[in-house]
């Protein structure tokens, strides 16, 4: 087998770049905090956070993804949306000049207690989500508890979405109406939208959009294609053939002998594995695409090795290089054969696939 890698990342950072001109179109009046998180959803933080110079801030999930970003000196704002979690994470976030999304009491209390020096922060509201954010009903008295605040700076106020993948739930625009009503005559700018909001809800652009899958080429919703909304793949996820067998009919093949060959037939066996990330739990025929065909997945998926079967196209040979997904093979595809999301087939390629 010629060199190279047995698994391997491709990362098309033009792409990126262009899906970011598509949260552009969809969002023109807003400014815009692209979410990196998870190591930019897997695809590599830093060089995501290099590649979009036009992004007005950057969303992170903790301080220590916020430390990495300043480290590799990305110059906008960094947001981290659980804000600090304790009077440490407080002091860093103060001494970075990291903005911080307050959403529970304890951190008013650190605040109002503890904090030296000057912080910015917005604050999370929950609106149905029912997972970070004050109540609605506790809005006034969040503000005027931040208004006594000397060193506080309250950029604005923001929610999250708990069903804007679905384009028929009622649900965000009852989300969309609270959130209004709740901050209505506040000072502060206003944040509501993650990818499906942006794609699906224009009444929820407001100030600033928060676009993070679409940012990687995957559709935000169930019903609609990355490509149908002008997104484009940005990870290209890449195996080898090492080996082509001819079964028998009647054959297993893999653990459990879960899989039976109906016919003597050729089996080629792909260097990826759950061990690398692809998912174990994608079904029989989940599709691989080689050579520009598609070959069905058989048989279970190993933690180095997968099987697929070759019988529309015995002649594929060692060597020869399988698309995961990436380019000709939507990730949401191989989500939905895996009963997943795209996001976590991202996050889940692991450190032993080459990056590239
Ligand atoms: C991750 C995240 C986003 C981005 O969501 P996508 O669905 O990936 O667009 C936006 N806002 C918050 C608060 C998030 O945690």
């Amino acid at each position: 087998m010629a060199g190279g890698c047995r698994a391997q990342l491709s990362i098309d950072l033009e792409a990126l770049r262009h899906n970011f001109q598509q949260v552009r179109q969809a969002a023109p009046a807003s400014k815009i905090m692209a979410a990196v998180k998870a190591n930019g959803y897997g695809h590599g933080m830093v060089k995501v956070a290099q590649a979009l110079t036009e992004a007005d801030a950057f969303a992170v999930a903790t301080v220590a993804e916020a430390l990495t970003l300043k480290r590799a000196k990305i110059s906008q704002p960094i947001v981290i949306l659980e804000g600090f979690l304790d009077l440490e994470e407080l002091n860093l976030a103060v001494e970075e000049g990291f903005i911080c999304v307050i959403h529970s009491p304890y951190q008013l209390e650190l605040m109002e207690n503890k904090l030296q020096g000057e912080l910015k922060v917005w604050v999370k509201i929950d609106s149905g989500m029912h997972r970070l954010g004050f109540p609605l009903s506790r809005v006034e008295s969040v503000n005027s508890r931040l208004a006594k605040m000397e060193n506080v700076e309250l950029i604005g106020w923001m929610s999250h979405f708990s069903d804007a993948d679905d384009l028929n739930n009622p649900k965000t625009d009852r989300q969309i109406d609270d959130f209004s009503r709740a901050t209505a005559g506040l000072k502060g700018e206003r944040s509501l939208a993650n990818s499906g909001g942006i794609l699906g809800w224009p009444d929820s652009h407001l100030d600033w959009v928060r676009p993070g899958i679409m940012l990687y080429g995957s559709s935000p919703f169930a019903n609609k294609s990355a490509e149908e909304l002008g997104l484009r793949p940005v990870m290209h996820f890449t195996a080898k053939i090492i080996t082509v067998n001819r079964c028998q009919q009647g054959d297993s093949v893999g653990y459990g002998s879960s899989w039976q060959c109906p016919e003597d037939m050729a089996v080629g066996v792909v260097s990826v594995g759950y061990g690398d990330g692809y998912p174990r739990h994608a079904a029989f025929g989940t599709p691989l695409l080689v050579n520009g065909g598609e070959y069905p997945l058989i048989g279970r998926v190993s933690m180095d090795m997968v099987t697929i079967d070759l019988r529309s196209n015995p002649d594929l040979k060692t060597g020869d290089e399988v698309v995961l997904w990436g380019g000709g093979l939507p990730v949401d595809r191989i989500a939905a054969s895996a009963t997943t999301i795209s996001y976590e087939l991202f996050c889940g390629v692991t450190q032993r696939v080459v990056r590239k």
